[in-house]
């Protein structure tokens, strides 16, 4: 850390300094380098900080006498610049500037003049299957705080004026003087006669009862892209409440809720399916229409099929969120359904038929044993 500059020199005032001309100086600086003036520049945030901590030691009749007498080593020591250094300067600059500046350095404690952004909203949508694949639009309707209508938001009936709290002046806020390791610190209490708004209203609105916001319902229109999946959410900016003191709207987030379909699975953009298939059409192969998302298509199955194995149909899968033309697959699952209920004469066609069949018509089973002998022949 660079050598602490002494803290005459911070406020550029002589060592005579009356307690005016601290005052005077330190202002002029707090001013210059106050972070809300100069945002995002960490210089004068230094700079800022320097001139408190000179003033917090100076302001203070004893400790100026020992800094006076035994320089940094005089006051350090006592938690300056620390940890635990609790002195408020936002209230202090509040003082000195009549609450005109906010809650930057110190993280704001009731500051009533920084702008608050608008409550987030959440919406909950609930689409088909196909809809989430391909995308749709809806009409909903949303229930919000929002600003009163026919106050605009003043909470003052039309025509009449909003004045400004005669007890806070305006801030929202009162301040109260206590004595503490430091000296005199003052605190920050919202004021109770206009209850933090800073305002005072002789002629509420009817329509809101002088808050300002009522209850709305809103009428949105939502284009859902197509390839949305559960859970993901859409952003509609500005759709939330309206913020304080100037602060923006929060936004809307329209979270999907995608049903279930009977024949269809989703994983990412892919489509999975189970295919049932007759025995006649594994071991013979077939064509046979398949549904997919866009209808059914005609599919080949060849000779030979076995229950389980996996057809990939390329590009019939969910559209890719955000790029045109860009499909998953469908993954067909065939299941083979062996048939019941047989009568007499297609159970001896059958047991005809299994007469014929040989040892190379079952590579499967032919391996199977060929395994089972070589097991007990070791
Ligand atoms: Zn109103
Ligand atoms: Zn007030």
């Amino acid at each position: 850390m660079a050598e602490k500059r002494d803290y005459y020199e911070v406020l550029g005032v002589p060592r005579t300094a009356s307690e005016d001309e601290l005052k005077r100086a330190y202002r002029r600086l707090a001013k210059q380098y106050h972070p809300d003036m100069n945002p995002d520049n960490p210089d004068a945030e230094a700079r800022f900080k320097e001139a408190n901590e000179a003033y917090a030691v100076l302001s203070d009749a004893e400790k100026r006498s020992q800094y006076d007498q035994f320089g940094h080593a005089g006051v350090d020591g006592q938690g300056f610049g620390q940890a635990g250094f609790d002195f408020n300067f936002d209230e202090i600059l509040n003082q000195f500037f009549g609450g005109g500046f906010g809650a930057g350095f110190t993280g704001g404690r009731g500051t009533r003049s920084r702008a608050v952004r608008g409550a987030d909203l959440r919406y909950r949508m609930t689409l088909d299957f196909l809809e989430a694949a391909f995308g749709t639009e809806r009409n909903i309707t949303i229930t919000k705080e929002d600003l009163c209508d026919s106050c605009e938001g003043t909470g003052a009936e039309k025509g009449t004026a909003v004045d400004s709290c005669p007890s806070c002046h305006g801030t929202g806020q009162v301040q109260a003087r206590q004595q503490s390791l430091f000296g005199t610190v003052l605190t920050t209490h919202p004021c109770e006669a206009c209850r933090g708004s800073g305002k005072k209203i002789d002629h509420p609105c009817p329509s809101c009862n002088g808050r300002g916001r009522r209850q709305k319902r809103k009428q949105l229109h939502i284009r859902v892209p197509a390839g949305i999946n559960h859970g993901e959410m859409l952003t509609v900016r500005g759709e939330g409440e309206p913020g304080l003191n100037g602060g923006g709207y929060g936004d809307l987030y329209v979270e999907m809720s995608i049903r279930p379909h009977s024949l269809f699975k989703r994983q990412g953009y892919n489509v999975y399916c189970e295919l049932p298939i007759t025995y006649a059409q594994a071991a013979l192969g077939a064509t046979i229409d398949i549904p997919t998302i866009d209808g059914p298509v005609s599919q080949t199955i060849r000779e030979g099929s076995q229950p389980g194995d996996q057809i990939t149909m390329r590009g019939r899968g969910i559209p890719v969120l955000n790029r045109e033309h860009q499909r998953g697959d469908q993954i067909v699952t065939l299941v083979l359904e062996v048939p019941r209920n047989l009568s007499d004469r297609q159970k001896s066609l059958l047991e005809a038929f299994e007469g014929t069949l040989q040892q190379h018509n079952y590579q499967k089973r032919e391996s199977f044993f060929d395994k089972l002998r070589n097991l007990f022949n070791k």
